[in-house]
């Protein structure tokens, strides 16, 4: 049976996948396939209603954030947006706290009335822990704000959310979080802050909602390679998985999400509460109504359980895995015919937005002109010496 033929196989439904099928198809004017394994598109951005009827997000609390007038203007030819300012409080020795750490948070913990940027910036000068050079993720928070904020918000919370402690982490994790002086209790500090207005999952489906875009969910890559020739293949997933972990795995930090509705109107005053202290299991609550503002006499809640088993979530940046990283990236250098996009694939802890403007970027260098077609091979079953080939069958 004569195999289907397409320009490329994009592997992953998420944002690194949908936008690089969106621009090859419509820019490139390429014949895309984009496949998932899983049964949906969307990637860990995925939402949909739940049996309340309540949109929720499967994989936890998906915020857009972003400095980028070009990444919005994109994802705004496919979604109209709902403005929305993300506020985080921490539960701190009974009290709802606001997290980034700002002069509130700091009067409140310390009994004290700071009343100007001066004054708290002096205040935390007083707290700061001198560091000769900071490196971790414990280094960054002490020399900014010293170690008794260090203990209140990030220590519990980072030792629960990674399996290990802030000081084996690298400094760009928690360095996530700004620090203010002033009473601003946005969660982020970007210009953009908004939720797409029918949810991620519509604007998935007209990402992919073009005449040269095949989609098939359900579909794993091996399976689909088998059956599939392209001359080019992209893929989204973990990196190591791809070259069937030649050089041994690399980690990742997985979540298990525990969904619930709640009979009353309102769980929570804010859409996410963080959960510091390390012996509660759990590191945060969302309540999606605060990001969506759908109206609903029940809400819906997900609690997130930081795990070392399961899907693959989080890329763990500590310098051993940045080396291991390293290798994969030498030998995906040197593997013609296939390109890495998006957070697994390049093994990065990269925001949406950040993955957007990525593929944005690949796609631009892959449009002109198609990448050069690379001998068939079948993708999985070599022999460990051999250099992994690109997943694509002879034509
Ligand atoms: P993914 O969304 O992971 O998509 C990759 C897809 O590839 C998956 O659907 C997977 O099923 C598929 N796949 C993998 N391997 C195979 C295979 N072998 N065969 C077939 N299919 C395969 N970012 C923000 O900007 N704001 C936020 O508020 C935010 N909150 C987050 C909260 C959580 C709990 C998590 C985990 C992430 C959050 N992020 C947030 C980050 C955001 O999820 C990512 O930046 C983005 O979804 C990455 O897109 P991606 O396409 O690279 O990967
Ligand atoms: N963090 C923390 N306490 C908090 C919030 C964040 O210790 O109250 C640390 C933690 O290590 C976390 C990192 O800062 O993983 C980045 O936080 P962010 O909210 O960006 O995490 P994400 O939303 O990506 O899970």
């Amino acid at each position: 049976m004569p195999r289907d033929h397409y320009d490329f196989l994009i592997v992953g439904a998420g944002f690194a996948g949908a936008v690089l099928a969106e621009r090859l198809a419509a820019a490139g004017r390429h014949r895309v396939l984009v496949i998932d394994r899983r049964p949906h598109i969307g990637g860990n951005a995925h939402d949909g209603t739940d049996a309340a009827g309540i949109l929720i997000h499967r994989y936890g609390p998906h915020i857009f954030h972003t400095n980028s007038d070009n990444v919005l203007g994109y994802l705004s030819r496919f979604t109209a947006w709902r403005p929305y300012r993300h506020r985080v409080l921490a539960h701190h020795r009974g009290q709802l706290l606001p997290v980034p750490i700002n002069r509130t948070t700091i009067n409140r913990v310390f009994g004290l009335a700071l009343a100007t940027d001066a004054d708290t910036e002096a205040f935390l000068a007083r707290q700061a822990e001198p560091v000769a050079r900071i490196r971790t993720a414990e280094d960054v928070v002490v020399a900014r704000v010293g170690r008794t904020l260090y203990e209140a918000f990030f220590r519990g919370y980072t030792r629960k959310q990674w399996g290990l402690d802030p000081s084996a982490l690298d400094k760009s994790v928690t360095a996530r979080v700004p620090v203010r002086t002033n009473a601003d209790d946005r969660y982020f500090d970007d210009r953009h802050q908004l939720m797409p207005e029918q949810g991620y999952t519509a604007l998935f489906a007209r990402l992919l909602d073009h005449p040269r875009i095949t989609l098939r969910t359900g579909t794993e890559y091996r399976d689909a390679a088998r059956g599939v020739r392209a001359s080019h293949i992209v893929f989204t997933g973990p990196i190591d998985e791809f070259f069937e972990y030649r050089f041994g795995k690399l980690p990742y930090r997985s979540l298990r999400f525990e969904h619930r509705t709640i009979a009353a109107e309102r769980f929570q005053p804010v859409a996410v509460v963080n959960y510091p202290d390390p012996g509660v299991p759990h590191t945060r609550i969302t309540e999606y109504k605060h990001l969506t503002g759908q109206r609903h006499p029940a809400t819906s809640i997900t609690t997130e359980y930081p795990a070392a088993e399961g899907d693959p979530y989080y890329p763990i940046p500590t310098p051993a895995n940045a080396a291991l990283y390293a290798r994969y990236q030498a030998l995906a250098d040197a593997t013609p015919g296939v390109t890495f996009a998006g957070r697994l694939g390049t093994y990065r802890y990269l925001n949406m937005d950040q993955v957007v403007a990525q593929a944005l970027a690949i796609a631009r260098r892959l449009i002109a002109p198609l990448p050069s077609r690379a001998p068939g091979f079948t993708p999985h079953r070599l022999p460990a010496s051999t250099v992994a080939p690109p997943a694509i069958l002879p034509q």
